[in-house]
Protein backbone atom coordinates (compact mmCIF):
# COMPACT_ATOMS: atom_id res chain seq x y z
CA UNK A 1 0.00 0.00 0.00
CA UNK A 2 1.59 3.62 -0.67
CA UNK A 3 1.76 5.19 1.96
CA UNK A 4 2.05 8.95 0.25
CA UNK A 5 3.20 10.70 -2.66
CA UNK A 6 5.97 10.51 -4.63
CA UNK A 7 5.06 13.31 -7.53
CA UNK A 8 5.43 16.11 -5.00
CA UNK A 9 8.32 18.70 -5.40
CA UNK A 10 11.12 17.95 -2.39
CA UNK A 11 10.62 19.72 0.10
CA UNK A 12 13.44 22.48 0.82
CA UNK A 13 16.38 21.16 2.76
CA UNK A 14 14.97 18.26 3.05
CA UNK A 15 15.95 14.89 0.62
CA UNK A 16 12.00 13.93 0.50
CA UNK A 17 9.11 14.94 -1.39
CA UNK A 18 6.79 16.76 0.13
CA UNK A 19 4.04 13.85 1.64
CA UNK A 20 6.44 11.17 1.00
CA UNK A 21 5.64 7.54 2.03
CA UNK A 22 9.04 6.33 2.01
CA UNK A 23 10.50 8.65 4.90
CA UNK A 24 11.41 6.65 7.47
CA UNK A 25 8.14 6.83 9.83
CA UNK A 26 8.78 8.17 13.22
CA UNK A 27 9.40 5.74 16.14
CA UNK A 28 7.42 5.08 18.59
CA UNK A 29 7.00 6.28 22.24
CA UNK A 30 4.31 4.73 24.46
CA UNK A 31 3.52 7.89 26.30
CA UNK A 32 2.49 7.90 30.34
CA UNK A 33 -1.01 7.40 31.24
CA UNK A 34 -2.01 11.54 31.23
CA UNK A 35 -4.36 10.38 28.18
CA UNK A 36 -6.27 8.38 30.37
CA UNK A 37 -7.22 11.18 33.09
CA UNK A 38 -9.64 13.54 33.21
CA UNK A 39 -8.30 17.27 32.31
CA UNK A 40 -6.33 19.25 34.49
CA UNK A 41 -8.06 22.68 34.91
CA UNK A 42 -5.65 25.43 32.95
CA UNK A 43 -3.40 28.36 34.64
CA UNK A 44 -4.95 31.21 36.26
CA UNK A 45 -3.95 33.53 33.63
CA UNK A 46 -5.49 31.20 30.82
CA UNK A 47 -7.47 32.46 28.50
CA UNK A 48 -9.79 29.65 28.21
CA UNK A 49 -11.31 29.20 24.50
CA UNK A 50 -13.10 25.78 25.34
CA UNK A 51 -14.45 24.13 28.59
CA UNK A 52 -17.24 22.18 27.76
CA UNK A 53 -19.97 24.49 27.95
CA UNK A 54 -19.81 26.52 24.71
CA UNK A 55 -18.27 27.38 21.74
CA UNK A 56 -18.76 31.44 22.13
CA UNK A 57 -15.01 32.08 22.06
CA UNK A 58 -15.49 30.01 18.94
CA UNK A 59 -16.95 31.04 14.69
CA UNK A 60 -17.71 29.08 11.63
CA UNK A 61 -15.11 29.52 9.28
CA UNK A 62 -17.69 29.09 6.10
CA UNK A 63 -19.92 32.30 6.54
CA UNK A 64 -18.00 33.28 10.28
CA UNK A 65 -21.67 32.81 11.73
CA UNK A 66 -21.99 30.57 14.92
CA UNK A 67 -19.60 27.48 15.05
CA UNK A 68 -21.59 24.51 13.90
CA UNK A 69 -19.96 21.58 16.00
CA UNK A 70 -21.68 19.55 18.57
CA UNK A 71 -21.35 20.51 22.12
CA UNK A 72 -21.89 17.09 24.09
CA UNK A 73 -22.74 18.68 27.62
CA UNK A 74 -19.75 15.59 28.90
CA UNK A 75 -17.00 18.49 28.55
CA UNK A 76 -16.53 17.54 25.06
CA UNK A 77 -17.49 19.44 21.49
CA UNK A 78 -17.19 16.95 18.25
CA UNK A 79 -16.45 18.09 14.79
CA UNK A 80 -20.33 17.92 12.91
CA UNK A 81 -19.00 16.88 9.16
CA UNK A 82 -19.35 19.61 6.46
CA UNK A 83 -19.80 22.38 8.91
CA UNK A 84 -16.32 23.53 8.44
CA UNK A 85 -13.63 24.22 10.28
CA UNK A 86 -14.13 26.91 13.53
CA UNK A 87 -11.79 29.44 13.99
CA UNK A 88 -11.69 31.82 17.74
CA UNK A 89 -13.15 35.27 17.05
CA UNK A 90 -9.82 37.13 19.02
CA UNK A 91 -6.75 36.76 17.13
CA UNK A 92 -3.47 36.14 18.50
CA UNK A 93 0.08 36.50 18.30
CA UNK A 94 2.68 34.24 20.19
CA UNK A 95 0.76 31.95 22.35
CA UNK A 96 1.43 28.72 24.77
CA UNK A 97 -1.86 26.90 23.34
CA UNK A 98 -3.24 23.54 25.34
CA UNK A 99 -5.57 21.30 23.00
CA UNK A 100 -7.11 17.77 24.00
CA UNK A 101 -8.45 16.00 21.23
CA UNK A 102 -10.24 12.32 20.84
CA UNK A 103 -10.32 10.45 18.34
CA UNK A 104 -13.10 7.68 17.44
CA UNK A 105 -12.93 4.59 19.84
CA UNK A 106 -14.36 2.95 16.98
CA UNK A 107 -12.03 3.07 14.01
CA UNK A 108 -13.66 3.93 10.55
CA UNK A 109 -11.02 4.27 7.89
CA UNK A 110 -7.29 4.62 7.54
CA UNK A 111 -4.37 6.55 6.82
CA UNK A 112 -5.45 10.19 6.50
CA UNK A 113 -9.00 8.73 6.90
CA UNK A 114 -9.00 8.16 10.40
CA UNK A 115 -9.71 10.74 13.12
CA UNK A 116 -8.51 13.75 10.83
CA UNK A 117 -8.61 17.00 11.89
CA UNK A 118 -5.94 19.67 13.06
CA UNK A 119 -5.07 22.27 15.07
CA UNK A 120 -3.88 25.71 13.24
CA UNK A 121 -1.99 28.45 14.69
CA UNK A 122 -2.94 31.64 12.97
CA UNK A 123 -5.22 30.35 10.45
CA UNK A 124 -2.66 29.16 8.50
CA UNK A 125 -0.02 26.47 9.80
CA UNK A 126 -1.25 23.08 10.83
CA UNK A 127 -0.36 21.13 13.61
CA UNK A 128 -2.11 17.44 12.45
CA UNK A 129 -4.51 15.46 14.52
CA UNK A 130 -4.59 12.23 13.18
CA UNK A 131 -5.22 8.76 14.58
CA UNK A 132 -2.09 7.13 14.49
CA UNK A 133 -2.28 4.78 16.51
CA UNK A 134 -1.39 1.48 14.81
CA UNK A 135 -2.08 3.48 11.48
CA UNK A 136 1.09 4.34 9.17
CA UNK A 137 0.61 7.54 6.69
CA UNK A 138 2.94 9.53 4.94
CA UNK A 139 5.08 11.10 7.70
CA UNK A 140 5.15 14.56 7.48
CA UNK A 141 1.14 13.97 7.91
CA UNK A 142 1.37 11.75 10.85
CA UNK A 143 0.04 12.96 14.27
CA UNK A 144 1.88 15.94 15.62
CA UNK A 145 3.68 16.92 12.01
CA UNK A 146 3.90 19.87 11.14
CA UNK A 147 1.98 19.35 8.15
CA UNK A 148 3.12 18.93 4.49
CA UNK A 149 6.46 19.68 6.27
CA UNK A 150 8.25 17.95 9.28
CA UNK A 151 7.37 14.75 11.15
CA UNK A 152 6.96 14.80 14.90
CA UNK A 153 10.41 13.35 16.77
CA UNK A 154 8.24 10.59 17.60
CA UNK A 155 4.93 8.82 17.67
CA UNK A 156 3.23 9.56 20.88
CA UNK A 157 0.17 8.30 20.03
CA UNK A 158 -2.74 7.33 23.04
CA UNK A 159 -5.30 4.61 21.54
CA UNK A 160 -8.24 5.69 20.29
CA UNK A 161 -10.73 7.16 22.23
CA UNK A 162 -8.17 8.03 24.84
CA UNK A 163 -7.55 11.83 25.48
CA UNK A 164 -3.95 13.51 23.12
CA UNK A 165 -2.56 16.49 24.87
CA UNK A 166 -0.72 18.86 22.38
CA UNK A 167 0.66 21.61 24.63
CA UNK A 168 2.21 24.39 21.93
CA UNK A 169 4.35 27.10 22.02
CA UNK A 170 4.08 29.31 19.28
CA UNK A 171 6.27 32.23 17.58
CA UNK A 172 5.08 34.00 14.93
CA UNK A 173 6.74 34.89 11.50
CA UNK A 174 7.72 38.21 11.33
CA UNK A 175 7.99 39.97 8.23
CA UNK A 176 9.74 43.36 7.03
CA UNK A 177 9.63 45.19 3.46
CA UNK A 178 7.49 42.23 1.96
CA UNK A 179 9.54 39.41 3.09
CA UNK A 180 9.78 37.19 5.71
CA UNK A 181 12.72 38.08 8.13
CA UNK A 182 12.33 35.60 10.84
CA UNK A 183 10.43 32.28 9.88
CA UNK A 184 6.89 31.19 12.32
CA UNK A 185 8.59 29.00 15.28
CA UNK A 186 7.10 26.00 16.48
CA UNK A 187 7.65 23.58 20.08
CA UNK A 188 4.96 20.98 20.29
CA UNK A 189 4.75 18.40 22.93
CA UNK A 190 2.69 15.43 22.76
CA UNK A 191 1.07 13.81 25.59
CA UNK A 192 4.33 15.53 27.15
CA UNK A 193 6.45 13.93 24.64
CA UNK A 194 8.52 16.77 23.13
CA UNK A 195 8.10 16.33 19.07
CA UNK A 196 9.16 19.64 17.95
CA UNK A 197 11.57 21.90 19.57
CA UNK A 198 11.86 25.08 18.26
CA UNK A 199 11.05 24.15 15.12
CA UNK A 200 11.45 26.72 12.12
CA UNK A 201 8.77 26.67 9.75
CA UNK A 202 8.77 27.10 6.36
CA UNK A 203 5.48 28.84 5.28
CA UNK A 204 1.67 28.70 5.83
CA UNK A 205 0.71 24.68 5.54
CA UNK A 206 -0.11 23.33 1.84
CA UNK A 207 -1.30 20.49 0.09
CA UNK A 208 1.39 18.33 -2.03
CA UNK A 209 3.10 21.84 -2.61
CA UNK A 210 6.39 23.09 -0.95
CA UNK A 211 5.26 26.23 1.61
CA UNK A 212 6.50 29.49 1.32
CA UNK A 213 5.80 33.08 3.14
CA UNK A 214 3.57 35.51 1.88
CA UNK A 215 3.54 38.61 4.53
CA UNK A 216 0.55 38.38 6.03
CA UNK A 217 -0.98 40.06 10.21
CA UNK A 218 0.92 39.27 13.00
CA UNK A 219 -1.94 38.13 15.27
CA UNK A 220 -4.35 35.36 13.67
CA UNK A 221 -7.10 32.68 14.71
CA UNK A 222 -6.58 29.31 16.74
CA UNK A 223 -8.33 27.18 13.97
CA UNK A 224 -9.76 23.73 14.56
CA UNK A 225 -10.47 21.56 11.15
CA UNK A 226 -13.27 19.74 9.87
CA UNK A 227 -11.82 16.84 8.15
CA UNK A 228 -14.92 14.70 7.95
CA UNK A 229 -13.82 12.97 10.95
CA UNK A 230 -16.07 12.76 14.10
CA UNK A 231 -12.89 13.71 16.63
CA UNK A 232 -13.66 15.63 19.38
CA UNK A 233 -12.33 18.24 21.90
CA UNK A 234 -11.83 19.53 25.31
CA UNK A 235 -10.17 21.92 27.44
CA UNK A 236 -8.80 24.14 25.08
CA UNK A 237 -6.80 27.44 26.42
CA UNK A 238 -3.77 29.30 25.81
CA UNK A 239 -1.85 32.23 27.27
CA UNK A 240 -0.53 34.95 25.53
CA UNK A 241 3.63 35.25 26.01
MG1 LIG B 1 -5.65 17.55 9.35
Amino acid sequence: MALGYQDTPIIPDQQWHVHDGERPQPRIVVPGNASQLPPVAPPSDALVLFDGKNLDAWESVKGGGPAAWKVAGDGTCEVVKGTGNIRTKKHFGDIQLHVEWSAPTVIEGDGQGRGNSGVFLMGLYEVQVLDCYQNPTYPDGTTAAVYGQFPPLVNACCKPGEWHLYDILWQGPKFHAGSCVAPARITVLHNGVVVHHARELQGPTQHKRTACYEPHAPVGPVMLQDHNNPVRFRNIWLREI
